[in-house]
């Protein structure tokens, strides 16, 4: 039977499979994720004394980026006959990671910093009946535990993004970006935590013909390796996300940043959590904490007489229903009040006068 509709979204594997490595037909996972939306910021881009385009990766199917990369990894670990996966996560790799193992029915071990991760992903993980290891530890011992089990197991395979596959899937975003702007942008904003991602859209874009976009990475003042040009020990940042004191990626990141004369800033909490407002009540676009950080970085160069101009596309990573408590610790719901109209018509006369 032929279980693929032609006009639905069909993946990134079937959709760039021949920049891909190779997946035999058979073993094609796929949740409908990637064609996520380019949407234009005017707020944003007046702030940002630059045309503003949003990636709102938010709109995957589990709710962040995560999905590009996993699709391939999960199609690889299929094919290659593995019977479980496990991955360090600070909860999107996690939720990902669930999703795609329920689909395709093997087991699924996500190892987590204790109490480092946000609410939303956390009760994707449980939904999808995937195995949490909460460890006292960060998120770089994490990873260090989930490497050696795969190594060292049998028919386990690593889902996290220091596996190829997960780069590959995760550049079809630089792809998209090009084919809706039919060019590369001026500049590319993006949070950097593990930094797999600036690494495959860098990746993404050097395959793409034509100019390719400077890379503007920015990380969490907390947790900001790449700026300092040390590892972290202890990363402390709202943005759960980016909370990584040691990226596995590094060198990635910084080929990206050197050979597209981009650079990599650090952005404060505040600033995130300014911007993540700023895109909630104006743009009309929720994205969790660290996906701020890229509109954070924007706004911050602005502001230093520093703008890149031209047009320039802000990776949104993730939703902002993953990190509900970000937005609750600081907006409680009000007490209830009666149900009378005429109460009712006055608050709304009151503040909607000309
Ligand atoms: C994973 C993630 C990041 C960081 O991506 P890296 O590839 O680790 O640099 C940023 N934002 C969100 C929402 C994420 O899930």
């Amino acid at each position: 039977m032929k279980t693929h509709i032609p006009h639905a979204k069909s993946g990134v594997v079937r959709k760039y499979r021949d920049r891909l490595p190779g997946i035999p037909d058979g073993a094609i996972v796929s949740l409908g994720e990637g064609d996520t939306p380019l949407i234009e910021a005017p707020r944003v881009s007046e702030l940002a004394g630059a045309r503003v385009y949003l990636k709102f990766e938010g709109a995957n199917p589990t709710g962040s980026f995560k999905d590009r990369g996993m699709a391939v990894a999960m199609s690889r670990a299929l094919a290659a006959g593995n019977r479980a996966c496990v991955c360090a996560s600070t909860g999107n790799t996690a939720a990902s990671a669930a999703a795609y193992a329920a689909r395709v029915g093997i087991r699924c071990f996500v190892v987590v910093p204790a109490g480092g991760v946000a609410l939303g992903k956390a009760v994707q993980v449980l939904a999808h009946g995937a195995r949490i290891v909460q460890i006292e530890g960060s998120f770089d011992e994490a990873l260090r535990l989930s490497r050696r089990a795969a190594a060292e197991l049998d028919g386990v395979a690593l889902v996290n993004s220091v596996n190829p596959d997960r780069i590959a899937g995760q550049k079809t975003a630089a792809f998209e970006v090009c084919e809706a702007l039919g060019r590369a942008p001026e500049a590319l904003a993006i949070p950097v935590g593990n930094a797999g991602n600036i690494t495959a859209y860098w990746k993404g874009f050097c395959e793409w013909s034509g100019p390719a976009p400077r890379m503007l990475g920015f990380q969490a003042a907390g947790a900001a390796p790449l700026v300092l040009g040390r590892a972290v020990e202890r990363p402390e940042t709202v943005a759960s996300a980016i909370r990584i004191g040691d990226p596995a990626s590094r060198e990635g990141a910084l080929r990206a940043v050197g050979e597209s004369g981009g650079e990599i800033n650090a952005v404060t909490d505040a600033e995130i959590l300014e911007a993540q407002a700023l895109l909630a009540r104006a743009e009309g676009v929720f994205c969790e904490p660290a996906s701020a950080a890229a509109v954070a970085g924007l706004l911050k160069l602005a502001r230093e007489g520093r703008s890149p101009g031209g047009t320039v596309v802000a990776v949104l990573t993730g939703h902002g229903l993953k990190d509900p408590d970000a937005v609750k610790s600081r907006a409680e719901l009000p007490e209830p009040v009666p149900a009378d109209f005429g109460a009712l018509a006055a608050r709304i006369s009151g503040e909607t006068e000309p």
